[in-house]
């Protein structure tokens, strides 16, 4: 049997070989390796998939969070709602800024930012919502948007986790993720769904204003060259890295439908077993299963790690701490128990391999596994 990881990327590049390494070679001929045209191509490219107005290539994830943020005019002390069960860049980016983290807890079933809490946590002080489309799956924007709405608030995704997840609104037209709020954010790192051999990120909006701040902001504030009318930052996606997404991107609904025939794989081996809560795919939103996540009930979940690692299986827990006991941001506003639903799941959720390569000898291996230590 091929070694089992938790995201295979040499076997996915094995398969792309010829198109990525004509891809890399083109960028080193051409010499054009920051803001050559691989980037400019990439970037309509993306455009046209999301069918949004404008993408600006930034240098990761966490950059283009924080660009976001940078194109508003907040204040310190301004609040942003976020959740308390995501990676900690989401939040990272709000301290940094010097605003103020308020963070609500998710929904139990989709793991996504829970709307009722949303709409307590907001005060005369708050300035943004930050929804997380976390492992794969649309936060419910309707909601999202008509609260924003209501409150005049800034909506920014982070669809570092959903790229090409389609969201479904009430009268059935569909945008994909990241494209529904004033701004959405992604990342490219290695192992995310649209990922490439090294860092990068993307912005994503309909408006015109935003995009041209946005832009000036990337390119250390400068809005005529040597001419600074704002501090900004320096964050870039280089061309090979480009070059390669471009080849990615093509492929990318392929990739996500094999993503998906994995996790029906799980889904099917796992059902009805009182021990395993196997994802739940939300109605309005398509899953692309960046991640595919069990919620165990009575498990040893430690010990079934450790089982499965001796079976030469990876998994993981994503994530291990909410955010609020997260040790760089305990707040006195904060305690251990405030957030129920992030601390059930953060003590009871792990993760299994999920990638592009599954092959159903290995997805029999994972399987039969998990089942013989949870049964035993
Ligand atoms: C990966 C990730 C980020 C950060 O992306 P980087 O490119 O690693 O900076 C932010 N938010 C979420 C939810 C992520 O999964």
């Amino acid at each position: 049997m091929k070694k089992i990881q938790m995201v295979d990327l040499r076997s996915q590049y094995l398969n792309i070989k010829t198109e990525i390494d004509k891809g890399i070679q083109d960028v080193i001929d051409a010499c054009a390796f920051i803001n050559g045209p691989a980037v400019r191509n990439f970037q309509e490219y993306l455009e046209k998939y999301l069918g949004v107005k404008h993408v600006i290539p930034c240098a990761n994830g966490t950059d283009a969070l924080q660009v976001a943020m940078m194109a508003y005019n907040f204040q310190p002390g301004d609040e942003v709602i976020t959740t308390s069960f995501t990676f900690i860049a989401t939040a990272e980016v709000i301290a940094l800024l010097k605003l103020t983290p308020v963070l609500v807890d998710v929904d139990p079933d989709t793991f996504n930012i829970d709307p009722k809490a949303i709409e307590r946590a907001i005060t005369p002080r708050t300035r943004a919502i930050v929804p997380v489309h976390l492992f794969g799956q649309t936060a419910p924007m309707e909601e999202v948007m008509e609260i924003a709405g209501k409150h005049n608030l800034v909506v920014i995704e982070d669809n570092c986790q959903a790229i090409g997840s389609d969201y479904i609104f009430s009268d059935g037209t569909r945008k994909k993720a990241g494209t529904i709020g004033h701004i959405g954010c992604t990342s490219f790192f290695p192992s995310k769904n649209l990922g490439c051999y090294g860092d990068g990120g993307a912005i994503f909006t309909n408006d015109d204003e935003l995009a041209k701040q946005m832009r000036v902001v990337v390119n250390h504030g400068m809005t005529v060259r040597y001419y600074h009318d704002y501090i900004g930052v320096n964050s870039r996606l280089d061309s090979i890295q480009a070059a390669i997404l471009k080849v990615k991107l093509a492929r990318l609904d392929e990739y996500a439908a094999k993503r998906r025939a994995a996790a029906d794989f799980y889904d099917k081996a796992f059902a009805g077993n009182p021990k395993l809560t196997t994802p739940t795919r939300y109605a309005k939103s398509t899953h692309v299963f960046h991640q595919y996540t069990l919620v165990t009930k009575n498990v040893d979940r430690k010990g079934l790690i450790e089982f499965l690692t001796s079976k030469e299986i990876p998994a993981m827990i994503y994530y291990p701490v909410p955010m609020h006991l997260q040790k760089a941001y305990l707040d006195p506003r904060y305690k251990p128990g405030d957030f129920p639903v992030t601390e059930h799941l953060c003590e009871t959720v792990f993760s299994l391999p999920m990638h592009t390569e599954l092959d159903n000898e290995q997805l029999t291996h994972i399987t039969q596994s998990v089942l013989e230590f949870v049964n035993a």
